[in-house]
């Protein structure tokens, strides 16, 4: 039976869906979850006039009083924590403890964002001029509308959503189709923290009608979103002709470089939990294992023992260390790059397919894939797949490998094992990534920590963090002039 589960939260009121409303369904199972709204232009509209019309009030919030209701919505997301990692797993099908962890993300970034409210520090300075003070405050930037993916369904909106708040800017969300009911009970727990009436505003739909409609709308002043490379593209022109300001966070082509003297044992365990946590559906996934000369053979036998042993199942159950893909066409895009990595000649040595278990059948599952002999130049080696699929390469030394690691569009993160420190500094500083991991896998982010990558990955700003309170404030500098004087900057010396 489908119900209500995903609405809409437009001036603080909650809207279901209507008889065109977007199902979703299990991916490990494929069985109907419920249904939510399929929102119109008008529907993005009214959720904007409501962020309009609420941001003044937020604004003149004392932040520390803005930040005691995301301490709330803090606690709220703990206590809530078990049910919203069950949703997560519902929807989008990553097992249980990144599922949780997924939630405790939220949870992080809730507290880390409420005692920014204490601090938004600006900067105070000397002027050039006696009896003159110099200092910056930090300004809301306005409506901000938040388009998010459905890989971390809980994360990433409360990623955009609390520091937003807590500058006191008000919010549009356009979460994934994908994933609407964790959107919803993410609001849920804002909403019932006390966040007043359209501050928060939640639209679900697709990205072409109400994503669209969001970041084109003349009244929102900034956008953030997270997704793929292609839609990123549209993002920016469609918010360009505004001056938008615009965040994009897209794709990925992670590598980790394993050189000659790592520990292999270790190795092979931050590479597996890196390429096929979340089936490989993260940004983070370790999508190319650069391995030098020495090492390169035994390392790719190890992947391949771990990558077949891995347990595929339903995120939820016991044991289960691989879920399923989120949708069909996730798996279908998985077989045409394994496709067209056999076609480019690359030597298959773990998965390949879909896995023959008949427990496994209604769901959308991938068995994790390792290629060897791939060329830095071929398609699996340079496009993001987005599922559970590596791919090994073969470098001679320190130098190749930086070389081989830099050499596609993406630059998210990037990773080094090895016992070298002067190897793992040199690496650090010449990866082209926002991100980089010394003797560990791609994936491991911190929320206090900036977020983001370069090149085809971001487009300079940064997620969580100071960062993130850096894309949501308007720097205002304010010069107080106590000398009773015309004092002229650059003239009065
Ligand atoms: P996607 O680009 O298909 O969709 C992302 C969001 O954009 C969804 O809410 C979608 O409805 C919306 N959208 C689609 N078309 C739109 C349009 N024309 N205008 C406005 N909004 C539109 O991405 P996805 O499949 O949800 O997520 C997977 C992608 O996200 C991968 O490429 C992954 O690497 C990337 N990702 C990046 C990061 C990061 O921080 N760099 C984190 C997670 C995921």
């Amino acid at each position: 039976m489908t119900t209500a589960y995903a609405r809409n939260l437009i001036a603080g009121t909650w809207e279901g869906p209507g008889a065109d409303g977007i199902p979703t369904s299990d991916p490990a199972t494929g069985e109907a979850i419920g249904v939510a709204p399929r929102s119109k232009a008008a529907d993005v509209d009214r959720a904007v006039r409501a962020a309009k019309a609420a941001l003044p009030g937020w604004a003149a919030t004392p932040a520390p009083r803005r930040a005691d209701l995301l301490f709330r919505a803090a606690g709220l997301l703990e206590q809530r924590k078990d049910h919203l990692g069950h949703l997560v797993t519902r929807e989008m099908g990553k097992v249980k403890e990144e599922a949780l962890g997924d939630v405790q993300e939220a949870i992080d970034m809730a507290y880390l964002m409420a005692g920014e409210g204490r601090r938004l520090y600006g900067v105070t300075t000397p002027s050039e001029l006696p009896n003159k003070l110099c200092m910056t405050l930090r300004e809301p930037v306005g409506v901000c509308g938040l388009v998010t993916p459905w890989n971390f369904p809980v994360a990433i909106p409360s990623w955009k959503s609390l520091p937003a708040l807590v500058c006191g800017n008000t919010v549009v969300i356009k979460p994934s189709e994908e994933t609407p009911g964790c959107a919803t009970a993410y609001v849920e727990c804002l909403v019932d923290a006390g966040v007043p009436a359209g501050v928060v505003n939640l639209v679900h739909g697709t990205g072409e009608e109400a994503g669209a409609r969001l970041v084109a709308h003349e009244d929102v002043a900034a956008v953030s979103f997270t997704g793929s490379v292609e839609t990123g593209r549209k993002v920016q022109v469609a918010a360009a002709p505004s001056f938008k300001r615009t965040h994009l966070e897209m794709g990925g082509k992670n590598g980790v470089v394993v050189l000659d003297d790592a520990d292999l044992d270790f190795a092979v365990r931050a590479i597996l939990w890196s390429a096929f946590g979340t089936s490989g559906q993260r940004c983070t996934a370790a999508s190319r294992v650069i391995a030098q000369a020495g090492i390169h053979d035994r390392l790719v036998e190890r992947l391949a023992e771990g990558a077949r042993h891995l347990k595929l199942g339903h995120g939820w159950s016991p044991g289960v260390q691989v879920g399923p893909l989120v949708r069909p066409w996730a798996v279908e895009k998985v077989e045409k790059y394994v496709q067209i990595g056999l076609d480019e000649g690359a030597r298959l040595v773990a998965g390949g397919r879909r896995p023959k278990d008949p427990a496994l059948a209604r769901g959308h599952f991938f068995e994790p894939t390792v290629f060897a002999g791939v060329d830095p130049s071929m398609r699996i080696a340079q496009e993001e797949i987005f599922g559970p699929v590596t791919a090994v390469l073969r470098v001679q030394d320190l130098d190749e490998a930086i070389r081989v690691h830099n050499g596609t569009a993406y630059g998210l993160s990037g990773a080094i094992i090895t016992r070298d420190l002067a190897s793992s500094m040199k690496a650090a500083r010449s990866f082209q990534t926002g991100i980089v991991y010394v003797h560990n896998g791609t994936i491991g982010a911190e929320v206090h920590l900036p977020f983001g990558g370069i090149k085809h990955t971001g487009n300079g700003h940064r997620e969580a963090g100071i960062a993130g309170i850096d894309f949501f404030t308007d720097w205002k500098t304010v010069y107080v002039d106590y000398s009773g004087a015309l004092q002229r900057a650059q003239i009065d010396r």
